[in-house]
């Protein structure tokens, strides 16, 4: 599997591009602007599928273009539908005077797996910096797509709209049982990996090894 990142829109989002170099297939996570650059990005692939880790406008923004030139399919969590369906929730209409509302086309539940581009997938949901939140787990890459619920050393905020902020921490942790050798890719800043994590992000504090099943 090969994975390439590419910042879009005006806060710089981590957009993830997967592609099966066997069949020429390929998946973006979190889409969030400039999706004529995103295209471009993949013209020379299949373009079969739009993972959503959550539905803020930073990481929607491109869906409804992306959707309509490549007929890619939209995943997200089930929680999440609420959010990514609101153009004031997810802050696109007034954060932004672009209102966009996604409809996913294929809803996951906490810890569905599915096969897509040749590997297994998981959707671990995680709630906290939104009320749906969730992060994609690829446990034959060793790879994880954390959106804004984990960062190198931080994790997102909880004061926008559907934030938990009293679940973030336990969402947090959860990922922290993960392999210590998962690398972690974030929703915006660089990449981590789960031991680091378990060193050194606030929110591990306390966290044994020992708790892990
Ligand atoms: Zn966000």
């Amino acid at each position: 599997m090969k994975l390439e990142l590419i910042h879009v829109g005006m806060v710089m989002t981590n957009c993830y591009i997967l592609t099966n170099e066997e069949t020429g297939e390929a998946a973006l996570i979190d889409p969030g602007d400039e999706a004529d650059r995103l295209l471009a990005c993949c013209r020379d692939r299949r373009l079969t599928a739009i993972l959503l880790t959550h539905g803020h406008f930073d990481h929607i923004l491109a869906v409804p273009r992306l959707r309509e030139a490549s007929g890619a399919r939209i995943y997200a969590p089930a929680a999440e539908v609420p959010l990514l369906m609101d153009s004031d929730e997810n802050l696109s209409g007034p954060w932004q005077g672009r209102p966009v509302s996604v409809r996913a086309d294929v809803t996951l539940q906490d810890g569905e797996e599915f096969e897509l581009l040749g590997t297994r997938i998981r959707m671990l949901l995680t709630p906290g910096h939104t009320a749906g939140s969730c992060c994609y787990y690829l446990p034959q890459e060793g790879w994880l797509f954390s959106g804004d619920t984990l960062f190198c050393e931080s994790y997102g905020r909880v004061d926008l709209p559907t934030a938990m902020p009293d679940a973030i921490s336990r969402s947090v942790r959860e990922l922290l049982a993960l392999p210590a050798d998962t690398r972690v890719f974030p929703g915006h800043g660089g990449g981590t990996d789960i031991a680091h994590e378990r060193k050194c992000n606030p929110l591990a504090h306390g966290w044994k090894e020992e708790d892990v099943k």
